[in-house]
């Protein structure tokens, strides 16, 4: 199957580099994405074509975009998934990649998240992670200090 990135809590990459980049050891500051950006090279990041920029309001440049449907579009290069956004700037896994659009940039990827809500690391990122060479990230602590110590099950872990 494909790629893709239409679950609602996946978007992508790069959507949660809003700090500088700080210390690797600074868990309050560090953002992973900042030296990452597998994410917008892997999905095929589609959203409603009311996002594009234009009469509807939306924000995303027509220009980098594709029409995959009656109301859909994604990001050009994402396309068919496993390749770089066309607003992918720099060198997967190093200092320095960013996003061109960050600011314009659609629902997916301010929805996709290195860590899940409780501070889990997202099994999505950490995957796409690791297909470029890039260590599994730590789970967040909580507002008590502590590290989730459960995840949340995943399908493969239900028994039928
Ligand atoms: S794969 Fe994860 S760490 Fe890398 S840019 Fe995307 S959200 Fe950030
Ligand atoms: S628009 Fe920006 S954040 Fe979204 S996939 Fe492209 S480079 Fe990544």
């Amino acid at each position: 199957m494909k790629p893709t990135r239409t679950l609602p809590a996946q978007a992508v990459a790069l959507s949660c580099a809003t700090t500088s980049q700080a210390a690797a050891n600074d868990t309050a500051t560090y953002n992973p994405c900042l030296s990452c950006g597998a994410c917008c090279a892997h999905f095929r990041v589609s959203f409603y074509c009311g996002e594009i920029a234009g009469e509807a309001g939306g924000t995303v440049p027509p220009e980098l975009v594709t029409q995959v449907g009656p109301l859909r579009a994604c990001m050009q290069g994402t396309e068919y998934g496993g390749k770089r956004c066309v607003a992918l700037r720099g060198e997967l896994g190093q200092s320095g990649i960013h996003c061109a659009i960050y600011a314009l940039r659609p629902s997916p990827c301010r929805e996709f998240s290195p860590w899940l809500e409780h501070g889990e690391p997202n099994p999505d990122c950490q995957r796409v992670r690791k297909a470029i060479g890039l260590p599994a990230l730590p789970p967040l602590p909580n507002d008590d200090g502590e590290t989730p110590t459960r995840t949340p099950p995943r399908r493969g872990d239900i028994a039928a």
